[in-house]
């Protein structure tokens, strides 16, 4: 209980992350020479939960959980043609909380909260509004017909309380016009609590189809805990798919994608995208060459069947769609 308010489970689990540097790495043992480079201050705050912190080997950095989330010296590291704002949100913001960037569909940034810093975040400079509630999205929403999926990204829009996502998603259904609510969502992936009987009541109730995109870049973040609570979401009857990044000494090899692939399918969740890195400041160490990267998604091909396979794309500040790199040419979402 808190101020006699009771703190539900996830909330307990997420305020244990590791957000002090040192806790972490004393955690991690870690020891003279690989502390070193780490970068001590880091732009973009450290937030790893602790499900995620017990996956990492000790006094180890080269290890694909490792290098999402611990800053390391070479986000320092300046390239030119990395921005602060990669992928146009500034010139796509029609409110503080709303983006519009394809043709029938708007994206809230419902909180800049969540459940952890990935440190090749597209979103990591962000200016973030401050200010509670949603009225202007979604009257701008509201006005506009042609609008048919609202996407609640953020941030993680499962940072809100049940109270604020529920009121969000009663005012979308209040929408006529609105058929598709769609999570972008990464919670599941680091405290799989917060799939727990309020939540899945909550959506349960929503009469508007529900699509979950979650976001995994590798086979070690999908546990037994991770896959339970999104067969939770499957059972209501709404999809579950999956974006990852290609991420240099992540995910950038055959046996790292296959296997990822593979634990998706295996627990119902389709591969959807594979995205190239956005270039945004602090991320360049992260980048895999788009040639890399397609000749990957081939030899994917000839190891999965078709419906394990991502589709590799590139968002492009301005452009109507992803950019499908396998075949160069525009694609929808
Ligand atoms: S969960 Fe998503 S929005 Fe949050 S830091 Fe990671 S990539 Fe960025």
């Amino acid at each position: 209980m808190l101020g006699g308010k009771q703190v539900t489970l996830w909330r307990q689990i997420q305020r244990q992350n590791f957000t002090k540097l040192e806790c972490l790495l004393d955690y991690l043992e870690l020891d003279a020479e690989l502390r070193v480079k780490i970068s001590s201050r880091p732009q973009f705050p450290l937030n790893v939960p602790a499900r995620l912190a017990a996956k990492m080997p000790k006094n180890c950095l080269d290890d694909p959980i490792v290098r999402q989330f611990l800053p390391l010296q070479e986000e320092r590291n300046k390239n030119f043609s990395y921005k602060q704002d990669p992928v146009g949100d500034r010139q796509a913001r029609h409110a503080p909380k709303l983006l519009r960037k394809y043709n029938g569909r708007s994206l809230i940034v419902t909180t800049s909260a969540c459940a952890m810093n990935c440190r090749y975040c597209f979103r990591q400079h962000f200016s973030y509004a401050e200010q509670p509630g949603f009225e202007r999205e979604l009257a701008l929403i509201a006005s506009d017909p042609s609008i048919k999926e609202v996407i609640l990204s953020g941030g993680d829009p499962l940072s809100l309380g049940d109270t604020a996502l529920g009121s969000l998603l009663n005012s979308l259904e209040q929408i006529a016009h609105i058929d598709l609510i769609r999570f972008h969502t990464r919670f599941p992936i680091g405290i799989p609590e917060r799939i727990d009987a309020s939540f899945l009541s909550m959506i349960s109730r929503v009469k508007k189809q529900v699509v979950f995109v979650v976001h995994t870049n590798h086979a070690h973040e999908i546990d037994s805990d991770v896959a339970d609570a999104l067969k939770q979401i499957q059972r209501l009857g709404i999809p579950v798919l999956n974006q990852a990044v290609l991420l240099r000494g992540v995910n950038d090899s055959i046996s790292a994608l296959k296997e990822l692939c593979h634990t998706l399918t295996s627990i119902g969740v389709m591969p959807y995208y594979l995205h190239q890195l956005d270039e945004v400041d602090g991320a360049a160490h992260f980048e895999v060459p788009e040639e890399e990267g397609l000749s990957l998604i081939e030899e994917l091909e000839s190891q999965l069947p078709g419906y394990a396979i991502p589709r590799y794309v590139k968002e492009i500040a301005g452009e109507p769609s992803k950019t499908n790199l396998m075949k160069r040419e525009l694609c929808t979402l």
